[in-house]
């Protein structure tokens, strides 16, 4: 396993392994002039974010994009990975033939 990728902090069900993946509502690359958004005792993180997840808001007028930002330490798991952010999905072991 690769050294960069953060322990999923848990096993896998019986017969499953995880493997990492692309996901797909969030984008790396932060901005100074962005700050995490994660709350700590009622205040936000505010470390500069290295990545944006997209909660879209919905309005009478339709849905639109709304980036939460966040810092490394506080993507849920998530990690930044040759540009994209990475996260665990969990799959059916393989049996071996
Ligand atoms: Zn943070």
């Amino acid at each position: 396993m690769d050294d960069r990728r953060p322990d999923p902090g848990r096993e896998p069900p019986e017969g499953c392994e995880f493997f990492a993946v692309m996901d797909e509502g969030w984008r790396a690359g932060g901005s100074s002039s962005h700050r995490c958004r994660y709350m700590l005792n009622g205040r936000s993180c505010g470390a500069p974010s290295v990545a944006r997840f997209n909660r879209p808001r919905h309005l009478k007028t339709g849905i639109r994009p709304t980036w939460w930002h966040y810092c490394a330490d506080h993507m849920y798991g998530r990690w930044v990975e040759n540009g994209v952010v990475m996260t665990w999905h969990v799959r059916d072991i393989e049996p071996s033939r």
